[in-house]
């Protein structure tokens, strides 16, 4: 079907459609989304919605950035896709940019988060293999954590609901819980070949893993062997105020794993590690057909080169800081915490999130869960202060219009 066609389509027919041919893996609500503007979304009968979601933290440059339209253009004119059979500079370029900017000497690209992951955990498994180390096959992943859907992720993440369906998972995957170091100590042993983390946990619920405990995993991986994997998927590029969430810590991973905004909203997935791991991986070891082509690649390199500038991420910090502190002062017996860095911002609610979200449609607003008594508030890192303010209004006559139905 071509564009001319869905475009008589109203919002009913175009439903009616989802409904009856996509996989009914997602709930949504009753609207259609068309266009966007800055961090304002609009549907098929021209409602705007503030989009405090951003694509779940995807949409890092908000809509229709004049810079981020003009490199998709110039890109997509070039060559979109050639496989990594052949060498293309964007792909080249954009991997020295991000060794340039943290602590890796090497970038294997992915396609998605997920995917990222998988490949990290094949990079550590590698590392382990290569030390003639066979029992060395463990992951460490912790309590809420969140590191996606396919069968190695999977593992990681500890949701009976994403899990029970699908067990057998991928074996030697180890529980430990977060931001408590004793459990780590017990489960990061002689057997395990790498541990994720979330600096900031995303789907759990925002919760930021404290220094302490990121320095205290640094430690036990370097004295039992394993590998520290940082998926900054979510929390990474600029998300948290740094560009790096782990900057702030000031601890390094063996292994980070970036995607979500890393294209400003194209899929793109990227393992970044140290030559010492890199070294493990040679032709054949592992691959895919279409990570880190120059269509991706090009565009990605623009979203960095524009989230690292000091200005851009002082501005994040200061909308962010500004954002909690609105958040704070609202009046309202249902909030129970607000928490988390930069413009990564959970709001705990002492009951179900979900009516609020709901309701925040009305009020032409998009929210996403993180857990069900969690708002999460991840918006277009190009948010500002009016923007705040408009959440801020909108939020309090939905927790006012809550409380009173209680
Ligand atoms: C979203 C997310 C993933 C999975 O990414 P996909 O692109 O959806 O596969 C993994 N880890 C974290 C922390 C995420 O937020």
């Amino acid at each position: 079907m071509d564009a001319a066609v869905e475009r008589t389509m109203n919002t009913e027919q175009i439903i009616g459609l989802e409904n009856e041919h996509v996989v009914q893996s997602y709930k949504r609500p009753p609207f259609v989304l068309v266009r966007g503007e800055g961090m304002t979304l609009y549907d098929a009968d021209g409602k705007g919605y503030a989009d405090w979601v951003a694509g779940i933290a995807v949409n890092a440059l908000g809509y229709g950035d004049p810079g981020l339209i003009a490199v998709i253009q110039r890109a997509a004119a070039g060559l979109i896709h050639t496989s990594n059979l052949y060498y293309t500079a964007p792909q080249a370029e954009l991997a020295a940019l991000l060794c340039e900017k943290s602590f890796a000497d090497r970038v294997f690209f992915a396609n998605s988060g997920t995917e990222a992951n998988e490949g990290a955990i094949k990079l550590a498994r590698k590392v382990a293999f290569d030390r003639g180390e066979t029992e060395r096959t463990g992951i460490v992943s912790f309590s809420h954590a969140f590191h996606g859907r396919t069968m190695g992720s999977l593992a990681l993440t500890p949701k009976e609901a994403y899990q029970a369906p699908f067990r057998p998972l991928m074996p030697n995957a180890v529980l430990a819980e977060f931001n408590d170091l004793d459990s780590a100590a017990v489960h990061i042993t002689e057997k395990t070949a790498a541990v994720f983390i979330e600096p900031v946990q995303g789907e759990g619920g925002i919760h930021a893993a404290s220094d302490d405990f990121l320095r205290g995993l640094r430690q036990l991986c370097d004295e039992r062997g394993a590998l520290l994997v940082f998926d900054e998927i979510q929390c990474g590029m600029g998300r948290t105020g740094t560009l790096w969430a782990h900057e702030q810590a000031g601890v390094t991973p063996d292994i980070m794993t970036l995607a979500k905004p890393l294209a400003g909203g194209l899929p793109i997935g990227a393992i970044l590690t140290t030559e010492a791991v890199a070294s493990h991986i040679h032709a054949g070891d592992h691959g895919t057909t279409f990570g880190g082509g120059p269509l991706v690649t090009s565009v990605a390199r623009y979203v960095v080169e524009r989230i690292s500038q000091p200005e851009f991420l002082a501005d994040v910090q200061e909308t962010g800081a500004y954002l909690r502190e609105r958040l704070q002062e609202i009046n309202s017996p249902l909030i129970a915490d607000v928490r988390g860095r930069g413009l990564m911002i959970g709001l705990e609610l002492t009951v179900d999130v979900a009516p609020a979200i709901q309701m925040g449609y009305d009020h032409g607003l998009l929210m996403v869960n993180a857990g069900p008594r969690v708002i999460r508030f991840v918006p277009p890192l190009v948010a500002h202060k009016a923007d705040v303010d408009s959440l801020v209004n909108k939020l309090t006559a939905i927790l006012a219009e809550m409380g009173a139905a209680q």
